[in-house]
């Protein structure tokens, strides 16, 4: 039998086995005799108690996550902030090669609206960056 709880140290909703006596909070370690944990949901199927949990827990709102970990995102921040041109559009090909491999305009419309053209000319005329395969560059 399986359970849905929240954590009495924490708040967090978790899944616990209710054939095991004790178990501990994987997000702050904090231990409980299952026997006390408030039940919210519980069902023999794991996998129904999953359900109920990602219920409760909702959809991860995809933006912030974005903007938190986009690489991406992280590089147009610090393109939008540096104030050498030059300086910038080489940064901007080597972490787009970090980052993708090899980009496309696409990838620096991304980061630099309405420039991709004219970033790709100066780009590929300083030898900075080559053509890989037709629409993909790399530094
Ligand atoms: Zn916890």
């Amino acid at each position: 039998m399986y359970a849905l709880i929240a954590c009495s140290g924490c708040r967090m909703n978790r899944i616990i086995d209710l054939t095991a006596e004790t178990s501990a909070c994987p997000y702050c370690g904090t231990g409980i005799k299952n026997e006390t944990a408030a039940v919210k949901f519980q069902s023999e199927d794991q996998e129904e108690v999953r359900q109920a949990l990602l219920s409760l827990s909702g959809p991860v709102p995809e933006k912030k996550v974005r903007k938190d970990f986009d690489p991406i995102s992280t590089l147009a921040y610090r393109f939008d902030h540096c104030a050498d041109p030059e300086v910038k559009l080489m940064m901007l090909a080597e972490e787009l090669t970090k980052i993708l491999g090899s980009f496309s305009a696409e990838d620096i419309e991304e980061i630099a609206p309405g420039k991709s053209k004219e970033i790709i000319r100066i780009l590929s005329a300083e030898c900075i960056i080559s053509e890989t395969e037709p629409g993909r560059y790399r530094a």
